[in-house]
């Protein structure tokens, strides 16, 4: 449940992306009409012509006032006033091409690429287009619908706005974009790296025993059985017991048993280093298996590992010892008849009275 909840930021990207480029066209949107609205009144007489700009302004301020909570639909409604409302507006009132028509062509296009995609993004991109290319071509027929500029100095500070307001916007919406891309790429570096550092520590998990920290039954199988399939190659098994660990779990309790197993299995690990493989093999006993060792190798390293075993001393305990069964790949078939012989020695040497190697 935990790592589902962590992984809703992701999720919700896009939706992020897009009500962040919502927020642009409808702040600056509101904005840029409300300034072409002043600065229209200041410069065209007429409140008519200057009336859309107004409007436009209302429209996006009361949709950032009111539809904060989703924004996806009010940019919708802004786009599609813009694109089909306003912008021809701009096109009849303002000099068509000749004017600032162009600039909010061009972010309406923008607005659409950066907002729409797959199917949607082709069918308004070329609705828009049609739309542009129709009102050029009626305005080239007839180009009495088109009302010019009343004077130089309003074309200046129209074409002003419209190049402010597609450079201002363009930028926005780049800078916002690309910052999410880094968000989610660091995202997604970071999850990569946090995986990996799990799968490692799961197969270490795997291959090593809780408890003691020598390998587990599994490794030990897995590696035995390559080991024997290596032909031409003698290894050696010893199967350690530890001897009346029943009776030190009842004196003492399980949690000083644990104690005592962890240093015998310390305690074998350092006697046989790097020279074969320890493993846990069951509950209190171990296997050591040791490559490119004959069987009366086997039993020297078993005799050390016994005798260093019966050394430890202990807080409680005056000692406490193993029995070891070994055999030797020469004498077996498969790598299970291996265990089997070493099992059969260990028996042996609990019967001939423990803390014994039998080979
Ligand atoms: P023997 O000399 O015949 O091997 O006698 P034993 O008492 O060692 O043999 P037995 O197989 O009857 O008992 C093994 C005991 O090992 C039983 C169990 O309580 C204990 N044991 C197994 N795993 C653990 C462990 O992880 N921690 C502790 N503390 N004890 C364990
Ligand atoms: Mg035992
Ligand atoms: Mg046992």
């Amino acid at each position: 449940m935990d790592s589902r909840k962590k992984k809703e930021p992701h999720l919700h990207t896009e939706t992020f992306l897009t009500d962040t480029i919502a927020l642009t066209l409808l702040s600056t949107g509101g904005i840029l009409s409300f300034v072409g609205f002043i600065i229209g009144m200041f410069f065209q007489t007429s409140f008519l012509l200057n009336l859309p700009n107004l409007l436009m302004a209302l429209l996006c301020l009361s949709m950032l006032i009111f539809m904060r909570s989703d924004l996806k639909t009010p940019l919708k409604i802004v786009l599609f006033t813009v694109g089909y409302f306003y912008f021809p507006f701009i096109f009849l009132t303002n000099n068509g091409l000749h004017g600032s028509a162009p600039f909010y062509f061009l972010m309406v296009f923008l607005y659409i690429a950066f907002f729409f995609r797959g199917k949607a993004l082709v069918l308004h991109l070329s609705t828009t287009l049609l739309f542009y290319i129709f009102l050029i071509t009626l305005t080239y027929f007839h180009p009495r619908l088109i009302t010019p500029y009343p004077d130089e100095l309003s074309q200046f500070i129209d074409m002003l706005i419209g190049f402010v307001s597609v450079a201002v916007v363009s930028t926005i919406i780049t800078s916002t974009s690309y910052r999410e891309y880094q968000l989610e790429r660091d995202l997604v570096t970071e999850t990569a790296e946090k995986l990996h550092e799990k799968n490692a520590l799961l197969k270490q998990m795997l291959i090593t025993d809780h408890l003691t920290e020598v390998y587990s039954r599994q490794f030990f199988l897995e590696r035995g059985e390559e080991m024997f399939a290596e032909s031409g190659k003698e290894c050696a098994l010893l199967m350690i017991d530890i001897d009346h660990f029943k009776q030190v779990n009842d004196t003492f309790g399980h949690s000083a048993g644990d104690e005592i197993l962890k240093r015998i299995a310390d305690q074998i690990r350092s006697q046989v280093s790097d020279e074969g493989i320890v493993s846990r093999y069951g509950g209190e006993e171990f296997t050591v298996l040791l490559p490119d060792v004959s069987l009366e190798a086997g039993q020297r390293m078993a005799e050390r590992i016994r005798s260093a075993v019966e050394q430890l001393k202990y807080l409680y305990l005056e000692k406490c010892t193993v029995s070891i069964g070994v055999s030797s790949s020469a004498e077996a078939e498969t790598m299970m008849d291996l265990i089997e012989v070493a099992d059969t020695r260990l028996y042996q040497a609990k019967n001939r009275g423990r803390n014994q190697v039998v080979s």
